[in-house]
């Protein structure tokens, strides 16, 4: 029997170019401009909303092609819904399709552009991807310009989605979703609120020992994951996270992760962050802080670093119980929606992941957080 882990990605594929650099933002006009080189031509831009009251930063682009610009959503994660329906948009924007779209804001504005991008060379909707390998046309071509830094969504191959319908979180693993130019400007990322700072950061931490812990694994992707590690524990056991040497740093681990992630698979974390995002609504990062208070016996020694960082920055992390009413069904539709992540369960535990995680110890998992 062919091991489920194995899914043939073995030629990776990374983001073709970056630039990196304090005020490198600047350079977005250079590199559009070549390509909407016909007046009939034009790129559309996916906005983070936070950037809503901070529209100067937009009008300093200095662009002087033909755009628009399209706000995303942030107050929830991206649905398949969603995304059908910004697509449905873009194309009543025009007859021809834009020949450049750029994504700028934080993993979920990142992880849009990219399902649109592909949406709109495939015929059908966002959830007829959500897989490995099922995107059969390139892509329109898409610049990632992270504004937060670690859920590595400017690196990777995939971009996450929430299928309502069937209680399913995945994305459109694919090299067509990886983007063709990313910007990391460190400047952008210096008025993160701290706490979305610490919980973003740490989703870089969090995956990168995740894939390091698996049984499956890379030989670069694990180089990629031990510098995002390294660089995560210096900025969050510092004095002065904001600092414009730990901005960089986290922008960089943030990256690597992503990297590495896009050759091998994440652990036993990410199915129950996920599975508290799918029936709480709780964002990514901050449900991945939360299941670490459950993942002492999986990761010990990660267990204890994550939890004195918290306590050197003062972080607050929210508590499952005593923020929302968790009833008989939910804990149903929590295990339900945890151990439907095959891959990355196996990777950690092993073909016989449901023996150790049955519905009684996923529960008991699951009063911990
Ligand atoms: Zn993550």
């Amino acid at each position: 029997m062919k091991n489920i882990l194995d899914t043939g990605i073995k030629n990776a594929k990374n983001v073709n170019r970056y630039i990196f650099g304090s005020g490198s933002l600047k350079e977005i006009a250079n590199l559009v401009h070549p390509i909407v080189d016909d007046p009939n031509d034009y790129c559309i831009f996916f906005v983070d909303e936070f950037f809503r009251e901070n529209e100067e930063i937009l009008q300093n682009l200095n662009l002087k092609c033909k755009h628009h610009i399209i706000f995303v959503t942030t107050t929830q994660e991206p649905t398949t819904t969603y995304v059908d329906a910004l697509n449905k948009k873009v194309k009543k924007l025009d007859t021809r399709l834009p020949k450049v779209i750029i994504g700028m804001g934080g993993g979920i504005t990142l992880d849009v552009t990219k399902a649109i991008s592909n949406l709109l060379t495939n015929p059908g909707s966002a959830a007829d991807y959500q897989g490995w390998d099922l995107v059969l046309n390139p892509s329109v071509f898409k610049i990632g310009i992270p504004t937060l830094s670690g859920t590595g969504a400017e690196a990777t191959r995939t971009c996450v989605l929430t299928n309502k319908e069937n209680g399913l979180k995945l994305g459109m693993n694919s090299d067509y979703s990886v983007f063709d130019q990313i910007i990391l400007d460190p400047e952008l990322i210096k008025t993160v609120p701290r706490d979305q700072y610490f919980y973003t950061g740490m989703d870089a931490y969090i995956h990168s020992f995740e894939a390091l812990n698996g049984s499956y694994r890379n030989p670069v992707g694990d180089a990629f994951s031990r510098i995002a590690i390294d660089y995560a524990k210096q900025v969050f056991n510092s004095e002065d996270i904001f600092s414009q040497d730990n901005r960089s740093k986290l922008m960089v681990a943030s990256y690597m992760g992503g990297s590495a992630i896009a050759t091998t698979y994440v652990g036993v974390v990410h199915p129950f962050s996920a599975g508290l995002s799918v029936v709480f609504g709780f964002h990514h990062c901050v449900s991945n802080c939360m299941t670490m208070r459950a993942m002492e016996e999986f990761y010990p020694a990660e267990y204890s670093e994550f939890w004195r960082m918290v306590k050197k920055q003062n972080i607050d992390i929210p508590k499952l119980h005593g923020n929302k009413e968790v009833t008989e069904s939910h804990y149903d539709q929590l295990f339900a929606s945890t151990i439907i992540h095959e891959k990355p369960l196996t990777n950690a535990l092993g073909s016989g992941f449901r023996e150790i995680l049955n519905p009684k110890k996923v529960r008991e998992l699951f009063m911990k957080i």
